[in-house]
């Protein structure tokens, strides 16, 4: 998951338009945008308090970095270039829409020592795309896709379980195509519907109907499992806990430990792979940071397993690596 990034946000600056799932100053409890100045303050707060800063970036998160105003954008990318290097932190990540990537603005990017890209694909199915009013489509994720990595950028791609008029087909064609592209790296986000946005309208209106949250649950398992079995980091499953979020949600999958119980929904996809129909018990040997996993949240994967007749032991194994677990003879890595 996640590393130590020093995370800066820029929120709503620089969008063409406002898609019908965002409110970035709910998500990330913030007004004012950032100058230089804040960016300076905060490579320097966290510089004076990291062991070893030279693994972790300076992150852009929050709008649409390479649409904001070319002068503001270098503004930020130059204070932050002043901390990068020898000694200080690796280099700077952003985040940005699919549609707001080209070779002039990459150029720029790699001048100024932006070493990762992420962007929000959020849906890899065109109807969704222009159901939730994302304004650019399939094709430009996988164009832009393709400048980012002709670079030599580290490519991220952000995508958001259940969206408006996604269903599992479209779910499998998102993870699908995501993983045909194949980038270094992935944030799941399972949607999160906010005060005040046309999704929470489309849901009071009682047109956009949620699936239930195990299954949501399901889906972001299989596809973090299907992403980590093809070699792509997880940076992160679902919002950070926010007061804000919570406060100013109106539905959705919002829940303080999503990553954690996604997990245990992973280790329960893998059990139900290698059971045999006729089992009636199934040990699971666990890495140190896998244990309340496998168990499931509250005992959940105990339950599910004794419904069908199957008791779920867990037993601690120090000879494993923190995120893998063991079934029989069969080592697999969990996230
Ligand atoms: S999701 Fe991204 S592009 Fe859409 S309005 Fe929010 S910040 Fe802008």
């Amino acid at each position: 998951m996640s590393r130590g990034n020093i995370a800066i946000f820029v929120p709503h600056v620089g969008c063409p338009h406002k898609c019908a799932f965002c409110d970035q100053r709910t998500i990330t409890g913030q007004v004012t945008v950032p100058h230089a100045e804040d960016v300076r303050a905060a490579c320097r707060q966290a510089l004076s308090e990291m062991a070893d800063p030279t693994e972790s970036e300076i992150a852009f998160f929050g709008g649409s970095f390479t649409a904001i105003p070319r002068g503001y954008m270098l503004e930020l990318l130059g204070a932050a270039g002043e901390f990068i290097g020898e000694g200080r932190f690796k280099g700077v990540r952003i985040s940005t829409r699919p549609d707001c990537i080209d070779p002039e603005v990459l150029a720029i990017l790699k001048e100024r020592g932006v070493t990762a890209i992420e962007l929000g694909a959020q849906s890899m199915n065109d109807r969704v795309l222009a159901l939730n009013e994302r304004g650019h489509d399939v094709r430009s994720v996988y164009e832009a896709s393709r400048l980012i990595r002709g670079g030599g950028f580290e490519l991220g791609l952000q995508i958001m379980t259940g969206l408006y008029g996604s269903g599992r087909d479209e779910e499998l064609e998102t993870r699908e195509r995501v993983l045909e592209i194949r980038p270094d790296t992935v944030r799941i986000y399972p949607v999160c519907v906010l005060d005040g946005t046309r999704l929470a309208e489309l849901y009071r209106a009682g047109e956009y109907r949620l699936m239930s949250f195990e299954d949501m649950l399901g889906i972001a398992a299989a596809d973090a499992l299907a992403f980590s079995r093809a070699g792509i980091r997880i940076l992160r499953i679902g919002l950070h806990a926010s007061e804000g979020v919570e406060r100013g949600m109106t539905a959705g999958y919002y829940h303080p430990a999503l990553g954690e119980l996604v997990r245990g929904r992973i280790v329960r996809q893998i059990i139900e792979e290698c059971l045999a129909e006729d089992a009636e018990s199934v040990t699971v040997f666990c890495g140190s940071g896998m244990i309340s996993a496998a168990s499931g949240h509250k005992r959940s994967n105990k339950a599910y397993f004794a419904e069908r007749g199957v008791r779920l032991e867990t037993v601690p194994d120090p000879t494993l690596g923190s995120k893998e677990i063991r079934i029989g003879r069969e080592v697999y890595k969990c996230i």
